[in-house]
């Protein structure tokens, strides 16, 4: 069996309190055979290691590599953060391009390659994570490893169109052609990249996702939409079902409904539509005020980034003014979280909830829509309503789908799934929970493995 090396940007601490479900994921792949786990040790220092910081915790070994300022800025901040992710959240007016960021970006993956390729052995299997890595792999095979490499891209692959909207984009995307394989989160992306690929690269595209290029190289181009540790959502949400956190958030609703929201503070997660349309709820049917709480919990991320900052006072202004309009002495519409909790208190929340609302502009997948199917009380389930823009729509079929651009399709779907019989709302948990379970975060991650070997 050959061994499993991963690289992502950042690198789950060994012994990471608040892992997610990814790390979780690639930490039961590399603790299977043991494995090499390499990236970013989260560590901004004045100047360059020469060579990653070595930690071995139960059989994996961590490779870690320390950014200078100038790296941290222009890869991860710069080109990571304020060009690729608005681009492929299909924001391109939201994209900030330097060339100067640019630059880094290859320089940062250049140093990953050379700092990875002396820790590899000819029969590994190389499993890169993601926007911030997409030229690794050919920087790996300029320094000549002959490995099997695949790369999973766990955000959405807009149009051609829109991919050539990023100055410079022939000599990035077609890096991703030096890939064995390239996953992707669904068939959308798939048909993107493979559409990409006829007309940027004149490559030639099969039925099965197999591209093949005008000099005879080879990539596989494949939908896997990733998955959660689906029995262990459940299973922490049963057990926290009576605890504290959860009880004291029960408590506090006395007998209100319950509408939950748990995003990163990002712009691609429609949360000022779902403010506002939570506004115009109350607004449009006043018997259910007073009746029903929204709890949005939302930790900030990648502050430094002014866009980030602009959207955090925006949503600050919304829920002060639905909450100041609507409010009763003993009663606030929108409870506003700016803060992060664990998963495990974030099962028990979902359980009591009796509306998960996840209304994304754009998402690769969206894992919370399927945390919140998984934590369900299969007697008394409550409602996904899904924005038909998060990848993880296609698979949840059976959620309320609505449009975020839309408000009075927000609106509708919080009427109706407040007012959803039992019987309809078991019928369509049931079928939502049997497919989360079934493509879990382990079938997710042999079938990636699988095909990569074949
Ligand atoms: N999450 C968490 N604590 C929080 C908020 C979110 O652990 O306070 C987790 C959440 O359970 C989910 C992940 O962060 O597993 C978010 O994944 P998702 O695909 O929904 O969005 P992303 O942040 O990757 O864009």
């Amino acid at each position: 069996m050959s061994r499993l090396v991963v690289v992502s940007n950042r690198v789950a601490q060994p012994r990471e309190a608040r892992a997610g479900g990814l790390a979780s994921a690639m930490q039961a792949a590399l603790e299977q055979h043991g494995g090499l786990w390499f990236g970013w040790s989260g560590r901004v220092v004045d100047g360059e290691a020469a060579a990653p910081r070595i930690e071995r915790v139960d059989r994996i070994d961590y490779a870690l590599v320390d950014l200078s300022h100038a790296d941290h800025d222009q890869y991860y901040l710069g080109f990571a953060n304020r060009t690729l992710w608005p681009l492929l959240h299909f924001r391109p007016s939201l994209l900030d391009y330097h060339r100067g960021d640019f630059a880094g970006y290859l320089r940062v993956n250049a140093m990953f390659a050379r700092q990875l390729a002396p820790l590899l052995r000819d029969d590994d299997v190389v499993w890169i994570h993601d926007y911030h890595l997409i030229p690794l792999g050919a920087e790996l095979r300029a320094l000549g490893i002959g490995a099997r490499i695949g790369f999973f891209l766990h955000v959405p692959v807009p149009p051609p169109g829109l991919l050539a909207v990023l100055p410079h984009h022939e000599q990035l995307f077609p890096k991703l052609a030096a890939y064995d394989l390239v996953g992707v989160q669904t068939w959308r992306d798939r048909d993107a990249l493979l559409a990409y690929f006829r007309d940027e690269l004149h490559a030639a595209t099969g039925a099965d996702g197999d591209v093949v290029l005008p000099d005879g190289r080879r990539c596989d181009v494949a939908a896997f939409p990733i998955g959660i540790d689906a029995a262990k959502v459940a299973d922490q949400a049963r057990k926290a079902a009576n605890s504290p956190a959860t009880a004291r958030l029960v408590r506090s609703l006395e007998g209100r409904k319950l509408v939950i929201g748990v995003d990163r503070l990002d712009y691609s997660k429609g949360l000022p539509q779902r403010f506002e349309a939570f506004g115009g709820f109350l607004a449009r049917h006043a018997a259910w005020r007073s009746r029903v709480s929204f709890l949005q919990i939302a930790p900030p991320s990648r502050e430094q980034v002014q866009e980030y900052r602009d959207l955090r006072s925006r949503l600050e202004r919304l829920a002060g003014a639905t909450n100041g309009r609507y409010a009763e002495p003993d009663w606030v519409p929108i409870r506003y979280v700016n803060r992060s909790f664990t998963q495990g208190t974030l099962a028990g929340f979902y359980r009591v909830a009796d509306i998960g609302l996840v209304t994304p502009l754009r998402d690769g997948m969206n894992l919370v829509a399927k945390e919140y199917v998984a934590a369900q009380p299969p007697d008394d389930p409550g409602v996904l309503v899904l924005s038909n823009f998060a990848g993880a729509a296609d698979e949840l079929a059976e959620a309320i789908i609505i449009n975020p651009l839309d408000p009075e399709d927000i609106v509708e779907s919080l009427e109706r799934a407040l007012s959803m019989p039992l019987a309809e709302r078991r019928e369509r948990w049931a079928a939502m929970f049997e497919r989360v379970r079934r493509d879990d975060i382990a079938a997710w991650r042999r079938a990636f493995l699988d095909r990569l070997a074949r």
